[in-house]
């Protein structure tokens, strides 16, 4: 019997679409996803991806269309009723945020109470003032949020921001955060064993490279009488390795180390002697 596949829908073009496709190349998953395609199938695991507009990813998979998918966890709570986010990816970060006209002199919540807001996520905002007991009015709109101020339809706005440069050319000042979201592997309950066994494989996978992403390969070189306080620096996964040079006195000491406290780590190292750093990216991280 033929393995039956997985399938996968991803964002066809859009914010998530590079970094869903290089998640899954990282996976060592290969594929050719031609432009305009709608489908493709890995060649190296049971896996069919499916190129669809991000907001009806939750539908699909819901629908059994699709058996997992990655999309915006803002997406996830404005479209989904089952699915279900099983992994955080760290890409495709952003918040949903209210922002109001520069004119507008906001000092808290309630100010907003009996007025009228345009956004296109009309469950979150609606859900997060009931929530916050404010009564106002949404007004749902397809796109281009950022300018109903201007125009008069709305006095203030509930959109997606990352930078804020958007508001901020338009006018708006970012009030309050309502979400924040980053892409996430959402899938339909209930999948059958041999489906969940292929979306295990593909999370074991995805962790590797996830946890990579957070760690950095250093390598450098030290004097043996300063070796102590360097390894103290560098937990490493167990323990650093420890190498003779072919200099006297010398040895070569490799480890991981945090990306977020990377700088700093290397800045000390510096200072207690340590020459010849090397800090390299890690592909896959299997611990
Ligand atoms: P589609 O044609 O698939 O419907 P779209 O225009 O709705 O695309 P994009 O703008 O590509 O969607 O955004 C996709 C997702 O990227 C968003 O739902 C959100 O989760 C995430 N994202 C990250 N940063 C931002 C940002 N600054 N603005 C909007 N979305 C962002
Ligand atoms: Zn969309």
């Amino acid at each position: 019997m033929t393995e039956r596949k997985l399938k996968i829908a991803l964002q066809k073009s859009g914010r998530l679409s590079e970094d869903s496709l290089a998640l899954l190349k990282k996976c060592g998953i290969g594929f050719s996803n031609g432009l305009g395609k709608l489908r493709s199938e890995a060649n190296n695991f049971p896996l069919e991806i499916f190129f669809l507009r991000d907001d009806d990813i939750p539908q699909y998979v819901e629908d059994k269309v699709a058996d997992i998918g990655i999309v915006g966890e803002n997406v996830l709570r404005e479209n989904g009723r089952d699915a279900a986010a099983i992994e955080k990816l760290g890409f495709g970060k952003c918040r949903l945020s209210l922002a109001v006209p520069k004119s507008f002199e906001y000092e808290k919540l309630q100010e907003l109470n009996g007025k009228r807001i345009a956004t296109t996520y009309p469950k979150i905002l609606g859900e997060f003032f009931k929530e916050n007991n404010i009564n106002a009015e949404i007004h749902t709109i397809s796109g281009s949020v950022e300018i109903a101020p201007s125009i008069g339809l709305a006095d203030a706005v509930c959109d997606l921001v990352s930078s804020g440069s958007t508001l901020f050319t338009n006018g708006l000042r970012e009030v309050e955060t309502v979400l924040n979201s980053q892409a996430v592997l959402i899938s339909r309950p209930d999948l059958e064993a041999d489906l969940q066994k292929t979306l295990d494989k593909l999370l074991f996978r995805i962790n590797a490279v996830n946890s990579a992403k957070q760690n950095k390969y250093i390598l450098l070189n030290a004097p043996n009488e300063k070796l102590e306080e360097i390894i103290e620096l560098l937990p490493g996964m167990k323990s650093p390795t420890v190498l003779p040079l072919a200099e006297k006195n010398w040895s070569s000491v490799h480890s991981v180390i945090k990306e977020n406290d990377f700088w700093e780590v290397v800045e000390t190292l510096k200072n207690k002697g340590a020459e010849g750093i090397l800090v390299l990216s890690i592909d896959q991280m299997i611990q």
